[in-house]
């Protein structure tokens, strides 16, 4: 694998993959690699002729300096499982590679950046728009893999590409968990013993509200029960449950074809988040 950590060596490298036929698949993460990560690598391997991952914990989509500080950093390790499972190039820039200057332009992506993560992560999205933005200019891929798991992520990835008419195809990945069902994260590491065993309560918390919609439960009673399920769990804090069309994230009081549960809170100091499509089968 080619690991790169200054932009212009690595425009400079990928300018011999741009004849035709080739295809260039792009996998941006903040490191700290799991097996959902290398299922997004997996996915761009099997459709490209080069796969690039790019590993950046990027400090303008952190609003909780804490959060920053304390998210964990594996590198070595990283570049290992990144080997494995043949990733052809690792592109891991310093912050000020990415970042020469203290001001940075500013996103607005409207009603989806105001909700859910938007609302509890004040300017997180505009942080995540302006990095996927600069990686994307730096990459220049024909396909880009992301996971269902941050699915608003995935929609204003969607909105941007859309906006900004760049010629990337995005590809969304079924979200990984642990055998328990526990969607795995990163942030997972940064769990007590104590803390793992009460977090599972966020994926069972959306089973359990699924199962009370198919019923026809009404949302309300659901979101009502669904905190007291989750929060009957030591420290576990839900921020919150809720229901919206996966076609455009417009949140609703009952459930379409097309809707998708999403929940986020924290089990001690660690947030997590994680969601459930209503028409899947698990
Ligand atoms: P992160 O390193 O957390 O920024 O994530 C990098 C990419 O991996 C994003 O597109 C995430 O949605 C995706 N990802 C993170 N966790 C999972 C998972 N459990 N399953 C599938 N994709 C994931």
């Amino acid at each position: 694998m080619e690991i790169f950590k200054e932009i212009a060596s690595l425009k400079a490298f990928l300018k011999q993959f741009r004849q035709p036929g080739d295809s260039i698949g792009f996998v941006p993460t903040m490191g700290a690699l799991h097996a959902g990560h290398l299922v997004l690598v997996q996915a761009s391997r099997k459709e490209n002729t080069l796969t690039v991952c790019s590993i950046f914990v990027n400090p303008t989509q952190f609003n909780n300096p804490g959060d920053l500080a304390k998210y964990p950093n594996t590198l070595q390790h990283d570049v290992e499982l990144l080997e494995k499972v043949g990733c052809d190039v690792l592109f891991c820039p310093t912050q000020t590679e990415m970042y020469p200057h203290q001001d940075h332009i500013r996103f607005d992506f409207g009603f989806l950046d105001k909700i859910l993560e938007g609302e509890f992560r004040p300017g997180h999205f505009s942080g995540v728009g302006l990095v996927v933005s600069k990686l994307l200019n730096i990459v220049a891929p024909q396909r880009a893999y992301f996971g269902q798991k941050d699915f608003q992520q995935a929609m204003i990835v969607r909105k941007l590409v859309a906006d900004l008419n760049l010629d990337v195809v995005l590809k969304l990945v079924p979200t990984i968990r642990e055998p328990d069902g526990l969607a795995m994260s990163s942030r997972n590491t940064r769990l007590s013993a104590d803390h793992r065993k009460s977090a599972l309560v966020f994926y069972k918390g959306l089973q359990k509200a699924k199962t009370l919609l198919q019923a026809r439960v009404p949302f309300d009673a659901v979101q009502e029960e669904i905190k007291q399920f989750c929060e009957s769990q030591p420290e576990i804090k839900l921020e919150y449950l809720a229901l919206a069309d996966s076609t455009n994230l417009s949140l609703l009081k009952s459930v379409t074809p097309q809707s998708i549960l999403l929940i986020a809170g924290y089990a001690g100091e660690v947030r997590l988040i994680d969601n459930l499509m209503m028409n899947d089968e698990n």
